[in-house]
C-alpha cells in the first residue's frame, strides 16, 4: 500500500499552520478501499478543519493514517469532502463490490 501521510497537524490551530512548499513534489497522499478513493494535498490545506469536525470517524488528524476510509460510507464521505473549502481534499467513488 502506497499510503503516505500528510497530516494535517494543527488543523484546529491556525496558528501552528505550516506554510506551503513543505511537501515538494511528493505524490498526493491517498487513502482508499474498494468503494472510495480519498486524496489529501497538504500543499493548499488552509487548516480550516471542516473535515476533522464534520466527520471525525474518518478525518483524525490525532490517527496515523489520519483519514480512514472505512470510519463511514463512500457516500458520507463524499458528503464531507465535498464541504472542503480549500480543494486540497478530493474523493473518486469507485465500483461498489457485492
Ligand atoms: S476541510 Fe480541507 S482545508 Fe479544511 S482542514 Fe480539511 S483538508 Fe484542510
Amino acid at each position: 500500500m502506497s499510503v503516505q501521510d500528510g497530516g494535517i497537524e494543527g488543523a484546529y490551530n491556525l496558528a501552528a499552520a505550516k506554510p506551503g512548499g513543505d511537501n515538494g513534489d511528493a505524490p498526493m497522499p491517498e487513502y482508499r478501499n474498494d468503494k472510495v478513493v480519498v486524496r489529501y494535498d497538504p500543499k493548499i490545506c488552509i487548516h480550516a478543519g471542516e473535515c476533522v469536525r464534520g466527520l471525525p470517524s474518518v478525518f483524525n488528524v490525532s490517527k496515523k493514517p489520519w483519514i480512514d476510509v472505512s470510519g463511514a460510507s463512500a457516500d458520507v464521505i463524499a458528503e464531507q469532502v465535498k464541504r472542503c473549502p480549500s480543494g486540497a481534499l478530493t474523493y473518486e467513488l469507485l465500483k461498489k463490490a457485492e
